[in-house]
């Protein structure tokens, strides 16, 4: 069974990873594959509702430097004797694929400067850098028994709508709305050809605003369609009573949430997720 943390959460097992390569997927997005003896142990986790996923996403924790903590951290051990702030600090990241024969798993990296420590550490990351996350979650693949499939998003949701894309069948059809900085952004994806992409680019707007637009003058696709819509929050909460309400997206035909928020760390954006502010659906019953 998985530890437990201190407010009683089961805590999956820390898995330390290698960084074994580097590759620039575009200028802002960076795939470090990850791989060595931690991936079988990984691999062989990998309940079958996460294997089906297209979402699978691993909690990455990152040591603040200066304190020499090495992974795995003893994270009941550190809070005992560390102040909050410096505890190791978790971010969340799409598994873009996993593979076997390599014992490696990709994550793609969007790099977004400075501020932060996932991003600036995937910058700067290479052979012989380690770490350690748990996971996978997920919880979206798309649905065998509809029409067509709606994909939206933001370049932090890229590695999903790729993954999501590459698992369709070779005539699935449906719709990709993918919003980043620029044409230099884009990036090839494996999809059937019934499915359109759109690429949206942003230039100096604000993150998600040319998103929404273009989402909210689509026409709603006909017949029966699922829906996976993730990214900024704000451009999330304003898709949610589009997608609800004049597209008539069923709640469990709805894959949607904020991946990351404009000017948040995401332990502050996490935390704010029990709150109003952060909230895209209204609390379910209690
Ligand atoms: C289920 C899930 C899957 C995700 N998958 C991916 C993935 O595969 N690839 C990926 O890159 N991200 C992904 N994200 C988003 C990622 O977790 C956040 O972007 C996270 O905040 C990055 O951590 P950081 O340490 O770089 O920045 P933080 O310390 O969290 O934030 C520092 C500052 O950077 C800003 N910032 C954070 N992310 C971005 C961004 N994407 N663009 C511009 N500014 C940003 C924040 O608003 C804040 O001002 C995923 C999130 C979730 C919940």
């Amino acid at each position: 069974m998985s530890p437990q943390d201190s407010r009683g959460r089961r805590r999956g097992a820390q898995h330390v990873f290698d960084v074994v390569r580097r590759e620039q997927v575009s200028p802002h997005l960076v795939r470090l594959h990850l791989g060595g003896p931690a991936f079988a142990e990984f691999a062989a986790g990998i309940g079958e509702a996460q294997a089906a996923a297209t979402d699978k996403y691993v909690k990455l924790l990152f040591a603040r430097p200066g304190l020499g903590l090495e992974p795995p951290y003893d994270m009941d051990a550190l809070r005992a004797r560390l102040a909050p702030e410096d505890m190791p600090s978790r971010r969340t990241y799409t598994v873009r694929s996993i593979d076997a024969a390599s014992g490696t798993i990709a994550v793609d990296f969007v790099v977004h400067g400075d501020e932060g420590i996932a991003g600036p550490w995937a910058a700067a990351a290479g052979p012989g850098d380690r770490v350690a996350l748990s996971g996978p979650g997920g919880g979206y693949a798309p649905a065998h028994d509809v029409d067509a499939h709606v994909l939206l998003g933001d370049e932090s949701a890229l590695p999903a709508i790729a993954a999501a894309l590459e698992s369709l069948p070779a005539d699935a059809r449906g719709l990709v709305v993918i919003e980043v900085a620029g044409p230099e952004e884009e990036v090839a994806l494996a999809k059937p050809a019934g499915v359109a992409v759109t690429w949206v680019h942003r230039g100096t707007a604000a993150y998600g605003a040319l998103l929404t637009a273009v989402v909210e003058n689509l026409e709603v696709p006909a017949g029966t369609f699922d829906v996976f819509a993730h990214g900024e929050r704000e451009a999330m909460k304003r898709l949610r009573p589009l997608l609800t309400g004049a597209w008539g997206v069923p709640r469990d035909r709805l894959s949607l949430s904020a991946y990351w928020a404009f000017g948040r760390a995401e332990d502050t954006f996490q935390a704010e997720k029990r709150e109003p502010v952060g909230q895209i659906f209204e609390p379910g019953p209690a």
